[in-house]
């Protein structure tokens, strides 16, 4: 079987001949506190390929990178704890070499036995990964016979691993998640069933932006809350007290509504709101029953009118993609309106995706995360995709 892209086939995993030696590139990149898993939701979701390619009795190598060494070797950025982990999920033994590439390498490859997987050291400890070397590519590729890429996480990055080592491969082939995220975010950008809604908070409206704007193309309706409500708020003449507002930022927000009211698109915004003092200390919330925050004060969380109102026009919505917090949720009770709006998006009868690290991070602390149909756990990846209908790491996967 195969993905339509843009003209081209990307080919998935049933297509994958058995007992071939497989380059696998994951996004194994899991936070760290000294050598310890904080948390491993990339690891377990990078399970079912494994397995998959291992009842198909492959011979795997797999690569990632981790954290940001910079093209030094830097022990705090090690993959070994990722090897122990692996080795107990799969219960299975992980070889792992103490570089990427090199004779060590071709050694381990030589010797691997059918029974052992082998994990390469962070890619990110040679500088030719970020730079999309050539040369480092071929190197990586060594004897491998296919390339699997289920790294859905690092697609939009045109690096070595992920750019230039697919393009020396005839075959090649998604894994199971990037063929979950592409259906999923397929069905946002090609034809959503309308009313197609989408929710949009979260810190910045300059990292947004391109999003927002392919989005006025799509969607029928666009609710805003989270900081980045306040640069368009200002922008409508509201007070906004200290509220975070990206004043360079006001020109583009304008332009945004414009071009919303030229399309149709519905715009809206909160009707009131949670304050704090800071973003650092925000004390005890203030009820603020209107959009008019006073000096002095930070709007920190949408409020219950906010929540009635977008209510009534979320719930009639047939597709329904939600990015960015309400609120400064990782500080309680300012997690309400996120947490609520989960809530509400988990009755709402349309085809759900929450994306965005942030926004998984919230609907994963509602316990709601299986309520929706998709969690893109691509982050920057996934608002790539939606805004461009490519990624680089998909381009070089395609023939
Ligand atoms: P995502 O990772 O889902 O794309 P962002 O990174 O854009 O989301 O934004 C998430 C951050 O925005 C969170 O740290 C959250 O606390 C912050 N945030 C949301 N609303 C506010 C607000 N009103 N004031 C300050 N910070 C906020
Ligand atoms: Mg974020």
């Amino acid at each position: 079987m195969s993905i339509e892209y843009h003209h081209q086939h990307i080919h998935t995993l049933e297509d994958l001949e058995d007992g071939v030696s497989v380059f696998l590139r994951l996004d194994l990149n899991v936070p760290l506190r000294g050598d310890e898993i904080t948390d491993d939701t990339r690891i377990r979701a990078a399970l079912p390929t494994i397995k998959r390619l291992i009842e198909k009795k492959c011979k795997i190598t797999i690569a990632s990178h981790l954290g940001r060494p910079k093209g030094k070797v830097i022990a705090g950025e090690s993959l070994l704890p990722v090897a122990q982990r692996l080795a107990e999920l799969l219960d299975i033994e992980v070889v792992f070499p103490d570089d990427c590439i090199g004779t060590g390498v071709h050694k381990h490859l030589l010797d691997q036995q059918d029974d052992q997987i082998i994990l390469l050291e962070n890619l990110r400890f040679h500088a030719d990964e970020e730079q999309n070397n050539a040369e480092f590519a071929r190197k990586l590729k060594s004897k491998h016979h296919a390339y699997v890429s289920d790294a859905f996480g690092a697609l939009h990055r045109e690096h070595a691993s992920t750019a230039a080592l697919p393009k020396l491969f005839d075959k090649k082939y998604a894994g199971l998640l990037v063929e979950k995220e592409l259906q999923a975010l397929s069905r946002l950008i090609k034809t959503p069933s309308k009313p197609y809604s989408v929710v949009l908070g979260g810190a910045k409206i300059s990292d947004k932006l391109k999003v927002v704007e392919a989005l006025l193309k799509k969607a029928d309706r666009i609710f805003l809350g989270g900081a980045m409500v306040f640069t368009f708020l200002k922008a409508r003449g509201h007070r906004v007290g200290n509220s975070l507002v990206e004043e360079d930022m006001i020109p583009r927000a304008k332009k945004i509504m414009d071009q919303a009211s030229d399309r149709g698109v519905s715009l809206f915004f909160p009707k009131d709101f949670y304050l704090g003092r800071s973003v650092e200390d925000p004390g005890e919330p203030q009820y603020c029953s209107s959009v008019s925050i006073p000096d002095g004060m930070m709007g920190l969380d949408i409020g219950p009118k906010t929540l009635a109102h977008f209510s009534e026009y979320l719930e009639s919505s047939k597709t329904l993609f939600w990015n960015g917090p309400m609120g400064l949720f990782e500080k309680k009770p300012f997690h309400r309106g996120s947490f609520e709006l989960a809530t509400l998006i988990s009755k709402c009868n349309a085809y759900r995706v929450v994306g965005g690290g942030d926004s998984v991070a919230a609907i994963n602390q509602s316990g709601l995360a299986d309520q929706v149909d998709h969690i893109s756990t691509g982050g920057g990846a996934s608002l790539e995709y939606i805004e461009k209908g490519g990624l680089p790491g998909l381009r070089a996967l395609a023939s």
